[in-house]
């Protein structure tokens, strides 16, 4: 197992923390060596290191600027709502998740740079990780009821029952 974090570019830093995919283990980039926290079934996904990610997010926001009913507007179709003031593209904006009310902070260049590029934005990463259980749904009408049930607003990605079907919300991933 610590072999396959490795392939995606990552150190486990202990071995014995690792139980099963779907619950982040402490790790360490191989890249630029900054530790933080990952899913391996993120990692499988095409997730990276948030460090390596700052240069390709600081392009994205230095395109982005939207206005405050702008930012608003993009933070509610991804079922979240607002809870304070937007700055801009690179800073977390603040809001509350609206499937579990954690307070949480997506940065607006990031669910832009998903949106454009066909993916299903959450913003809120325990609610993205739940939703991994719809892959063994077979229709995309069932795919959208459940994500409308869970307060999902279903946005594109959905190929294939397989995990295909884009479940996205850590902003680590450029493409
Ligand atoms: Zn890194
Ligand atoms: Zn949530």
């Amino acid at each position: 197992m610590a072999a396959e974090f490795v392939e995606f570019g990552h150190e486990l830093i202990d071995q014995l923390d690792y139980r099963t995919s779907y619950l982040a283990v402490p790790v360490r980039c191989l890249g630029c060596g900054v530790r933080s926290t990952k899913w391996l079934s993120n990692l499988r996904r095409g997730h990276g290191c948030e460090s390596c990610y700052a240069p390709t997010r600081a392009a994205i926001g230095d395109q982005s600027r939207f206005s405050q009913a702008d930012a608003e507007a993009i933070v509610v179709s991804i079922g979240l709502t607002p809870t304070g003031a937007y700055v801009n593209a690179l800073t977390p904006c603040p809001c509350r998740c609206g499937r579990c009310g954690r307070d949480v902070g997506p940065r607006l260049g990031d669910i832009t740079a998903k949106l454009r590029a066909g993916k299903q934005v959450f913003g809120c990463e325990p609610c993205a990780h739940l939703q991994v259980g719809i892959d063994s749904r077979t229709s995309e009408a069932e795919i959208r009821d459940d994500l409308l049930a869970a307060g999902v607003e279903y946005l594109d990605g959905y190929v294939t029952p397989r995990p295909q079907f884009a479940v996205d919300a850590s902003p680590a991933s450029a493409s």
